[in-house]
């Protein structure tokens, strides 16, 4: 039989990871501060409890928290006793507060195991769609629990630092913010031009994108070795030279550039430094203030 799963929160997210462990056959019990939530649960087989203490106080296995932000993990276990109990806390959150919570449980006498959702609730169930969740902290928690954790969708253990979740979640949505910038950009140059096909610039642009991606390769084996020159296919020289047509276009198109120009700078910066011959790694440490 399969191992049994406490679920605390019932919103998009916890709805889809509910079904996804009864569809997998794992005996649920679940809670939700709004009870009418789980009402269709119900009927598909969850038991519901009537508080986050009485969820707890049955729970053999692990407790996963899905909720809104951590101040409403706080005040859902406020005053439960956690001792003995696995939590494996999927709210997104910070690596900061990821390490207090961390913390704040194990001072209760529970593990915790944080994860940040690289997910949408539709892609839950669906190993195809590729989702999956960051787990960092306790790792022979995450061991244990592995099959319940892999049930919905994948799952990818990042360190024993309880942050570690949190901050592979934020630092992929900060690059997806970057690229989203970037296509926003991108569209605001074309959008004027009658005869301009956007369906099909959307597809070169996806298939460009794509292809670029090879970049975190070369950064990464550069930030490494700490040889900023190595393997260098497009050196910044180059690149910030072109930056300035980029800006030409821009200004021709009346396409404010402003999503662009604070990396072009930083671009500027560090060929003026002396290091044109490089590749982008040496961008990461002006971005920390090295
Ligand atoms: P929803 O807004 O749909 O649901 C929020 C849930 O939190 C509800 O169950 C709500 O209860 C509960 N809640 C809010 N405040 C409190 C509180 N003070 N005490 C107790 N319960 C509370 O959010 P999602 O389900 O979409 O998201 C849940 C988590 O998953 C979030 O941390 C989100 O960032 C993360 N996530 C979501 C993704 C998505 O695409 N949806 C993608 C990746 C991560 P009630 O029903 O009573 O309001």
């Amino acid at each position: 039989s399969k191992a049994p799963v406490t679920l605390l929160g019932l919103g998009d997210m916890g709805t889809a990871l509910a079904r996804a462990w009864l569809t997998a056959g794992h005996p649920l019990t679940v809670w939700n501060r709004t009870p009418a939530k789980a009402g269709p649960l119900a009927a598909e087989g969850a038991r519901v409890a009537a508080s986050p203490a009485e969820a707890l106080a049955s729970a053999t296995g692990p407790v996963v928290l899905c909720l809104l932000d951590d101040d409403s993990v706080g005040e859902t276990l406020d005053g439960i006793d956690l001792t003995g109990k696995d939590l494996v806390d999927l709210t997104t959150n910070t690596p900061a507060r990821s390490r207090l919570r961390a913390a704040w449980a194990e001072e209760r006498g529970a593990r915790f195991l944080d994860g940040g959702i690289m997910a949408v609730p539709p892609m839950i169930g669906r190993p195809e769609t590729g989702g999956y969740v960051f787990y960092s902290g306790d790792r022979a928690l995450f061991e244990r629990h592995r099959e319940v954790l892999e049930a919905p969708t994948g799952a990818k253990f990042v360190g024993e630092d309880a942050g570690h979740a949190a901050l592979h979640d934020i630092a992929l949505l900060s690059a997806m913010t970057g690229m989203f910038a970037g296509i926003t950009h991108a569209f605001a140059l074309v959008r004027p031009e009658k005869d301009l096909d956007l369906a099909g610039f959307a597809a070169l642009l996806a298939q460009w994108l794509g292809a670029m991606t090879g970049m975190t390769h070369e950064m990464a084996a550069q930030l490494e070795s700490g040889d900023y020159t190595e393997g260098v296919t497009s050196n910044l020289a180059m690149m910030s030279a072109g930056n300035d047509a980029l800006l030409a276009t821009a200004e021709g198109q009346s396409v404010d550039p402003r999503l662009l120009t604070p990396f072009m700078e930083l671009m500027r910066r560090r060929v003026t430094q002396g290091h044109g011959e490089e590749g982008l790694a040496g961008t990461v440490g002006l971005l920390r203030g090295e």
